[in-house]
């Protein structure tokens, strides 16, 4: 969680690039430093992993994909570690440029003979 990373570092805590900030409480609005440590991304999945048992499980993605170190990238989605498949994420990212250069014809151009008979 965003809020907690600040506090986190508010609190003199560095944190580590490819670590996340866990919340030990888990209560989502309580905002104690004292609750708060380190872990690695992975370690965090770990943490968080008996609340999610039926994702914990999945050795690939919905795709097919398997969930290799790395083809692997954990994000946070609120406030839980979530894993993500990385080939999935290059995909959609090469997609979206794909339509950006080739932007769709909303309105494909019809003769303007043609145009005015069928408005007659
Ligand atoms: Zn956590
Ligand atoms: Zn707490
Ligand atoms: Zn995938």
């Amino acid at each position: 969680m965003l809020l907690h990373r600040l506090i986190y570092e508010a609190a003199g805590g560095v944190l580590v690039e490819g670590h996340h900030v866990h919340h030990t409480c888990g209560r989502r609005n309580c905002l104690n430093p004292a609750h708060l440590e380190q872990v690695s991304a992975a370690e965090h999945l770990e943490l968080h992993g008996h609340q999610n048992e039926k994702k914990r499980s999945q050795t690939h993605c919905v795709r097919g994909h398997e969930f290799t170190p790395e083809n692997t990238r954990i994000k946070l989605w609120k406030g839980n570690p979530n894993r993500e498949c990385r080939t999935c994420n290059r995909d959609r990212l090469r997609f979206r440029r794909e339509r950006v250069r080739q932007p769709v014809d909303l309105f494909p151009s019809v003769p303007a003979a043609e145009h005015n008979q069928l408005t007659l």
